[in-house]
């Protein structure tokens, strides 16, 4: 063994102290530093030949690197949909590593039942019956790019093709139906070679993302298609009426997934739980966890009650793995093969907090959205672009938006993302960090105040 790497063996357990010792400081700087930075690298240095052992590497990337990560795990950073990391998930992933398990089949380890308990839990939590199964994917992107792989798969059945073992070529092209379709749906499109022009957007309600049932009914009416319901859009937090869209089935055949990234959070509040009235409908469902779960990047969840099509899209065949069988293994299941145990900080999440604790997080950073939302109505010049539905606060200024959000950068207090909505530019503000308070929203309006 290499000396350097034996050294580091001996001296392992020291070694992780050290290494706590360095997130310990990082974590108790989260109040205090910068909440983004302009980016700049380090001046690039070349592959070291000679390593420098764990020791040196931890003061290699203090010196080089760890000032220039961002604060996006702490309480004021709003800009996308950033949660941070609980203290349980944060826990669950330093076990990932140190257990280093591939969730790819079952074999030797009872990790992937683990993740199917976990993927139970998370059904519960987000009040889906138990005609539901999953698993865990890196993100609501590749969630949803499951879920539409089968509802392709189901689409090629409506024509006697199977999609999976020869495409789409002798069936009309499918068409992909949404009101406001998140970014990674078109992107999914494209991955799957369906192509980003079959995405149609259809109209929306008047001042809402939501979308109009009429012009979807005239779409279904053209023939089957995936439609693309959101159970919370990032701009405005909207949610269609799933109850409805589900009702349509009963006149046009089409595959229901739902998106919902973030807004399947809703579940939790008792407030907002409604919206989501109609989801146990649904073909397929994605969820995001590093979002509102508060769980390390990166995870999220994919449901489907369709886990036949799921393993023909994604039976990974070969001799010495085995037939899929009954109870298929992961790797028959996702894109990936080899497979993070990424359920693990989401299992410890949910033990060490519950769904109470979860509850608390999501009412609390509703609050403190809503409380933005009511001072940056008092601005003169700002205009909310949308209520404020649940976690984030859409708005417009008078001056220039870019100008302003590098303005609110280089504070350091804050950092918001910009956006367009409804063809006009705008800034949102996003809560979904487990640390955020009401007193953080006002301390964040008092930036913005003096920035705007
Ligand atoms: C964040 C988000 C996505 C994409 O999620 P990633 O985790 O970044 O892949 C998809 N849909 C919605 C509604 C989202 O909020």
């Amino acid at each position: 063994m290499d000396p350097i790497l034996a050294g580091d063996l001996a001296r392992f357990p020291d070694l992780l102290t050290a290494v706590r010792d360095q997130a310990v400081k990082v974590l108790a700087s989260l109040d205090d530093r910068p909440v983004a930075l302009p980016g700049e690298p380090p001046s690039p240095e070349t592959l070291p030949q000679q390593g420098a052992g764990l020791d040196g590497a931890l003061d290699r990337f203090a010196e080089r690197w760890q000032d220039r990560m961002s604060g996006s795990a702490g309480p004021r950073y709003l800009g996308f949909v950033t949660g941070g990391a609980t203290p349980a998930a944060v826990a669950g992933d330093w076990l990932t590593s140190a257990l280093d398990q591939n969730l790819s089949s079952g074999a030797g380890s009872a990790a992937p039942d683990l993740e199917r308990e976990t993927v139970r839990w998370l059904r519960d939590l987000f009040g889906l019956p138990g005609t539901f199964s999953g698993s865990f994917v890196t993100g609501a992107t590749m969630s949803n790019f499951v879920g539409l792989a089968l509802g392709r798969q189901w689409y090629g059945e409506q024509y006697g093709a199977d999609a999976a073992e020869d495409g789409l070529r002798n069936v009309p092209p499918l068409r992909v139906l949404s009101g406001t379709p998140h970014s990674s749906i078109v992107k999914a499109t494209s991955m799957l070679g369906v192509g980003r022009n079959q995405v149609r957007v259809l109209p929306t309600l008047p001042g809402r993302e939501a979308v109009d049932l009429a012009a979807l009914e005239a779409a279904l009416a053209e023939g089957p298609a995936i439609v693309v319901a959101n159970a919370g859009t990032v701009n405005t937090v909207d949610f269609d009426d799933l109850r409805a869209i589900a009702d349509l089935r009963q006149r046009y055949p089409f595959w229901l997934h739902v998106d919902g990234a973030f807004g399947l959070f809703a579940a939790l509040s008792r407030e907002h739980a409604p919206l989501l009235d109609g989801l146990d409908e649904a073909d397929s469902v994605c969820a995001d966890l590093h979002k509102w779960l508060n769980v390390p990047y990166d995870a999220a969840v994919q449901f489907t009650r369709r886990p036949d099509l799921q393993v023909a899209v994604f039976r990974n065949a070969a001799a010495y793995l085995g037939d899929p069988g009954e109870n298929p293994d992961f790797m028959h299941l996702t894109p990936e093969n080899s497979r993070r145990f990424r359920a693990l900080p989401a299992w410890f999440a949910l033990t060490a907090y519950g769904a109470n604790g979860h509850r608390e997080i999501v009412e609390r950073n509703t609050a403190a959205a809503r409380r933005l939302g009511e001072l940056l109505g008092t601005v003169p010049g700002v205009r909310l672009l949308a209520p404020v539905r649940m976690n984030v606060v859409c708005f417009a200024i008078e001056g220039d938006v870019p100008a302003a959000l590098r303005a609110v950068t280089a504070t350091g207090r804050t950092f918001l993302t910009p956006t367009v909505y409804d063809g006009q530019p705008g800034i949102r503000a996003a809560f979904s960090n487990w640390r955020t308070t009401v007193q953080d929203a006002e301390e964040i309006f008092e930036t913005l105040r003096h920035t705007l």
